[in-house]
């Protein structure tokens, strides 16, 4: 797996180092409100994890699930719910966790969603990364953990595939694992 690695853009220390701060920020913007985290699986797992433990508050958590990729690296321009109904957050203040905001298409499908569908008291969005790039569906993100270029990124969370979620750290791929045929494990 490593070998697939062309570059890594953040180490694992790097990334729980800025948590830390995105933590003390969340923690002191939600000091006695009522606080709902949605983590949108897969992708946010890790960062999920590791953020929550350092916010030091009561809070609750909910995950959704969406497909907006098919695999690859292209979006489907669609976002499927997974699940038919959403968490209950009437009147809670949500928090809404991903691991990287693109093109903003998935997000924006999902903070709609729950404004439209479930009555929060408000919403906010917290992504690890933010790639830097004009956005096709405008959305601005309240937490970010780090702004990258425009280009994909595997590890800590984020997939080729399915695969380089377990990544401890961020990084690149070599441009010949794109072409390369899935392996079957
Ligand atoms: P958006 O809807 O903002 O275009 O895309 C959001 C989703 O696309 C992310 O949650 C993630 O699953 C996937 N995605 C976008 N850019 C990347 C990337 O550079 N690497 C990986 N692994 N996934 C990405
Ligand atoms: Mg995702």
């Amino acid at each position: 797996m490593l070998n697939d690695i062309e570059r890594t853009l953040f180490h694992e220390q790097t990334i729980l180092r800025r948590l830390d701060e995105l933590a003390t920020q969340i923690t002191a913007d939600y000091l006695g409100r009522d606080l709902t985290v949605i983590a949108v699986l897969n992708g946010s797992l890790f960062f999920m994890a590791d953020l929550l433990r350092r916010i030091q508050l009561p809070l609750r958590l909910d995950s959704i699930s969406v497909s907006s990729y098919h695999g690859g690296r292209q979006s489907a321009g669609v976002v499927t719910f997974e699940q038919a109904s959403l968490p209950d957050v009437t009147a809670r203040h949500v928090l809404i966790i991903d691991d990287i905001l693109d093109t903003g298409l998935t997000l924006r499908a999902i903070r709609d969603r729950l404004l439209n569908e479930a009555n929060p008291a408000s919403i906010r969005i917290c992504v690890l990364l933010r790639k830097e790039k004009p956005r096709a569906h405008e959305l601005e993100a309240d937490y970010v953990g780090f702004d990258i270029g425009n280009e994909f990124v595997v590890g800590y969370g984020l997939d080729f595939d399915e695969r380089y979620r377990n990544l401890p750290f961020i990084g690149v791929l070599k441009p010949e694992v794109f072409s390369a045929p899935s392996p079957s494990t």
